[in-house]
């Protein structure tokens, strides 16, 4: 199972669901079968209490699910149908940490963030990733989308996780792509790398380094951006990916594409390119 991590850095609400969603599309495009993930790092158990001004519409899952409306973007991008354990929270970690310890689970252990909440969650992506689908096959790929934006104190144990994670699966399995704004101020209009800068410098303060920075803009990424970011940010400058505002989200696949991302994925994740009939356009 290779399992490609998406983050997020800046703002919130910058791509992060759409970016997942057309790299499931993409790996189903070469013949792999992908799934995903979604975490919402708050204490709700799930998003049907929610207030829809506050969030939108709550999306229904065949069994019942309540869940957050990216769920709904990878039905779609991904035609997969997903359970309600597709959706992870805080609340939905704690709860089960916590029937665990009522139990007796953990053998009169101290109950900690770090190992029980992260174990828990680093269980329950292995076990969901690992489910297979209603035909009965396992998924290839395992997309996970972290909700919210690095730094937040909320996502920190998600974080964590991850960070264990990438060993626990090894580094080979492992993909990290990281979507951030690049603002342009209209006083200069110049572009600006240096909140880009400083969300992969937190990121890696937590001890994960990004495969891939995903550069959202309102316009395409004016000249000598992606070599300051590669420069700045570690990354080569091949994996500074550009995704500039579009008419219509289902562009964003292309747009992805077209930067060559994937020859950089199936070298990260040591698989020969997948043959396929016609190239993916
Ligand atoms: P996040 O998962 O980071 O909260 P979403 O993926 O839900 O963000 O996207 C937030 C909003 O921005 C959605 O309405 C989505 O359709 C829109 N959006 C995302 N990427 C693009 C893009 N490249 N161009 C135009 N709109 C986009």
């Amino acid at each position: 199972m290779k399992y490609i991590l998406v983050t997020g850095g800046v703002i919130s609400g910058i791509g992060k669901g759409i970016i997942s969603s057309s790299l499931g599309t993409i790996i189903k495009g070469y013949g792999l079968r992908p799934t995903s993930i979604k975490i919402d790092p708050y204490l709700n158990i799930d998003a049907g209490t929610f207030s829809p001004y506050e969030h939108g519409e709550v999306y229904v899952l065949d069994d019942g699910g309540e869940v957050d409306l990216d769920l709904g973007n990878y039905e779609r991008f991904l035609d997969v149908t997903l359970c309600r354990d597709n959706n992870i929270t805080t609340g939905k970690v704690y709860q089960n940490v916590i029937q665990k310890e009522r139990r007796g689970d953990y053998l009169g252990k101290t109950v900690q963030v770090v190992p029980h909440v992260t174990d828990e969650i680093q269980n329950w992506v292995e076990r969901v990733a690992a489910r297979p689908n209603s035909d009965g096959e396992s998924a290839d790929v395992c997309i996970i989308e972290l909700g919210g934006t690095i730094g937040d104190i909320e996502s920190m144990p998600f974080v964590e996780a991850f960070r264990q994670f990438q060993f626990r699966v090894g580094s080979d399995n492992f993909l990290l792509v990281h979507v951030s704004l690049i603002p342009q101020p209209s006083t200069t209009g110049e572009q600006k790398s240096k909140p880009t800068q400083h969300s992969v410098r937190e990121l890696r303060g937590l001890g994960l380094s990004p495969d891939f920075i995903v550069c959202r803009s309102k316009n395409p990424l004016q000249e000598g951006i992606s070599k300051k970011i590669a420069m700045f940010c570690h990354v080569p400058e091949n994996q500074v990916v550009a995704v500039p505002d579009v008419d219509s989200i289902y562009r964003v696949p292309l747009v992805l594409l077209e930067q060559g991302l994937m020859d950089c994925m199936w070298e990260k994740f040591k698989l020969p390119p997948p043959q396929i009939d016609e190239p993916l356009r």
